[in-house]
């Protein structure tokens, strides 16, 4: 069990910490995923529908060390981006977007560069 945890911590820091607590080395931050970038002020800013389009493909992910993660889902070849937050004010989970996978990517990047929320 502890060579799995031990494995598990270096591929998956951020499902051992789940599954398996923190342990003495574990920070906050896996430091594996990409973090959105803090949002500029000329931002896009993309409309945010809480209906769920069903069981979608995880693409891409940001870092679950902070409180609000955006996936770029795949619905069979059309792509939304999923936000998951512990914030009060939004709902907890919420989708923008319904792009050709080319285009869904370039609002990927412009969501972590902070130039669409
Ligand atoms: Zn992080």
């Amino acid at each position: 069990m502890e060579a799995v945890a031990r494995e598990l911590r270096k591929t998956h820091p951020w499902l051992a910490a789940i599954a398996f607590g923190s342990d003495d080395d574990w920070q906050d931050c896996p430091g594996v995923s990409p973090h959105a970038a803090t949002p500029q002020a000329r931002r896009v800013e993309l409309s945010w529908c809480d209906d769920s389009p069903g069981d979608g493909r995880s693409l891409e992910h940001t870092c679950m060390c902070v409180m609000t993660v955006y996936e770029l889902m795949s619905y069979g070849g059309v792509c939304r981006i999923r936000r998951t937050t512990e914030r009060r004010d939004v709902p907890s989970v919420s989708y923008a977007g319904w792009w050709r996978r080319l285009d869904a990517y370039m609002w990927w990047s412009r969501l972590l560069a902070g130039l669409a929320r």
